[in-house]
């Protein structure tokens, strides 16, 4: 291999790991937080007191391409947080590999070409 094949082909396997890791926490998603009234009679929320919150949602748009969401737990908001993070960072790195990809088919080509 070329000196410059060679770095493709360790960048190649090192994007491959960092998206295996990835794609096993990775969570499809957009966070918004909310605030919310109870239901409590009397709670400082019911009036002019702050509502409760900040609350996570996620919302995402579903295989139909209608728009979903749901209430996330507050123990599950960490793992939720660093999921949706992952899932971004992911895109980043599928985009990169592709990219990886196409230099080298357009470089066999070429090779194909001049050899
Ligand atoms: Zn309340």
């Amino acid at each position: 291999m070329t000196p410059r094949a060679d770095a493709q082909h360790d960048r190649r396997a090192e994007l491959l790991a960092e998206i295996g890791r990835l794609a096993e926490v990775a969570i499809f998603g957009t966070i918004s937080e909310t605030y919310r009234r109870c239901g409590s009679a009397g709670c400082h929320c019911q009036g002019r007191g702050p509502k409760h919150g900040p609350h996570l949602n996620v919302s995402y748009r579903g295989v139909a391409g209608k728009t979903t969401g749901y209430y996330v737990p507050k123990a599950a908001e960490a793992d939720i947080r660093e999921g949706v993070a992952a899932w971004q960072t992911l895109q980043e790195l599928l985009r990169e590999l592709a990219e990886l990809t196409k230099d080298e088919v357009m470089q066999r080509v070429k090779e194909d070409r001049e050899g």
